[in-house]
């Protein structure tokens, strides 16, 4: 007989997940009920991360009555290579007039997926990394296998010391160190609950929990344990719990200042 996942864990409302993508068909079925859930654990807000200006014009509206969610909007590297001069000018008027969209991103390079050309993926980088300079707003970084070539880029733009989160950090403390040097924050995705994380369960032992916010990027990178499945908002408390767990702290407080650290950044 299969084993039923029990799935219990509340925490104090006024949480955040600071990463999903709930407007991906995934979710078609039973947003509400994704929704309500989150909620229910304690879960209040969740940051909607829009991969390309169309999603963003396309389904912006299922999220009309929902006043807890906000958004971020970025074209993602994978995107890069459709984009061009006039996308990056309407993102800018997008912002102006959506006041919850609190952050350009995801945005940076995929060296591992290379769907679009490394030259196209940088182009696309700077130039929305000029946007947020230019409307003064945090970014959201997506990189992968391309981290000293994400890391130039923001240091040579500028960007240390600027609000910056690097999104599903999974790396060791090497990477991490580099990121709190540039005062920027750490986002843990799900897998850090995996048995086989050892790196990263290290790296967050010894980084500080106040540089660090928690995401579940819905509805990939499903933490056990309902590793499998397809992820959703309410579980990115099983996340909070692990960090918790590797710091020592009781999880109700490692909630507090990890939902506190994203409201800062984000501006709730
Ligand atoms: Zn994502």
């Amino acid at each position: 007989m299969k084993k039923k996942i029990v799935d219990n864990l509340i925490l104090p409302s006024g949480g955040i997940d600071t990463h999903a993508h709930l407007d991906l068909e995934n979710f078609s079925e039973d947003l509400d009920a994704v929704i309500k859930r989150a909620e229910l654990k304690g879960v209040t807000y969740i940051v909607n991360v829009f991969l390309d200006i169309a999603s963003y014009n396309n389904n912006r509206k299922l999220f009309e009555k929902y006043q807890n969610i906000y958004f971020t909007l970025g074209i993602h590297p994978s995107e890069a290579s459709k984009v061009g001069e006039k996308d990056i000018n309407s993102m800018i008027e997008i912002f102006k007039q959506d006041s919850r969209l609190r952050a350009v991103g995801e945005i940076g390079l995929d060296f591992y997926r290379n769907y679009s050309q490394k030259t196209e993926q940088i182009k696309v980088f700077k130039q929305q990394l000029e946007v947020a300079k230019q409307l003064d707003i945090p970014v959201v970084i997506h990189c992968r296998d391309a981290e000293s070539d994400t890391l130039k880029i923001l240091e040579d733009m500028g960007f240390k010391d600027r609000p910056l989160i690097w999104h599903c950090f999974t790396k060791d403390i090497d990477l991490g160190e580099r990121i709190l040097k540039n005062g920027w924050m750490i986002s843990i995705p799900g897998p850090v609950t995996f048995k086989k994380s050892e790196k990263l369960q290290i790296a967050i032992s010894k980084l500080p929990i106040d540089r660090m916010v928690v995401e579940t990027d819905s509805p990939f990178l499903t933490p056990h344990p309902f590793r499998g499945k397809r992820n959703e908002p309410g579980y990115v408390v099983y996340t909070a719990k692990k960090i918790a767990e590797i710091k020592g702290i009781d999880v109700e407080n490692a909630w507090k200042i990890l939902s506190n650290n994203a409201k800062e950044i984000f501006n709730i």
